[in-house]
């Protein structure tokens, strides 16, 4: 039961933007956003995302820190670059929008049952121990994630996709088993444990 004193969270953090330029990649660069909007009318998902990349960097910089890490803004970046062509400052917002939220993530903020934050992780663990993606197992995860009667109406919906894909060669059943490998699949899993072990250090660790 809360003793009544418990420390309300802070809804400012004066020193929110130097966390993001010392941790998160392209960090560095909010400080030179203008606030002009080209980003947040660029943004082909713009009118669907609850804060556009215009708007979470003037929250970074009004020090809004729980707000910025737990939204799931970050998540809905498709990396079209629409906004990097545009942006007069020329900020890498593609990096930063993907920086935030695996830096989210790193601190367990990253809002669960994200859909495309749960793909991520799907794809990551698809794929990390042989170096390559398993489209069988991915697919069935796509397909059932939501529950076996759900997986069997979506893969009865999409079968004739299905099924193109096994006339063509695209999709192998028998990679269910296991799959293939590439060739140093052990180099890619140590340059993987490396990559974590520097996000772990910050970018002060690079
Ligand atoms: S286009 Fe660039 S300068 Fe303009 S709001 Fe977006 S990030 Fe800031
Ligand atoms: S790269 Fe991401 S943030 Fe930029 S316009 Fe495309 S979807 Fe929007």
């Amino acid at each position: 039961m809360s003793s009544g004193t418990a420390t309300p969270a802070r809804p400012y953090q004066a020193d929110f933007l130097r966390e993001v330029e010392r941790e998160v990649e392209g960090g560095e660069w909010v400080r030179m956003c203008m606030q002009c909007g080209v980003c947040a009318g660029s943004c082909p998902f713009g009118p669907h995302w609850e804060h556009s990349p215009q708007k979470i960097f003037m929250m970074i910089r009004a020090g809004q820190r729980e707000q910025v890490l737990t939204s799931e803004s970050m998540w809905m970046c498709t990396s079209c670059y629409n906004c990097v062509v545009r942006c007069p400052r020329e900020l890498p917002i593609t990096t930063i929008m993907h920086g935030l939220a695996s830096y989210s993530q790193r601190l367990g903020l990253a809002p669960k049952m994200q859909p495309t934050r749960d793909f991520s992780l799907a794809f990551y663990d698809n794929f990390k121990r042989t170096g390559r993606v398993n489209e069988m197992k991915i697919t069935l995860w796509v397909y059932f994630k939501d529950g076996f009667v759900a997986g069997l109406k979506k893969a009865w919906a999409m079968r004739h996709v299905g099924f193109g894909l096994l006339k063509a060669g695209r999709l192998n059943p028998l990679e269910i088993l296991g799959g293939h490998r590439c060739k140093d699949s052990k180099g890619i899993e140590a340059m993987l444990a490396k990559v974590q072990q520097i996000e772990q250090r910050g970018k002060a660790g690079r």
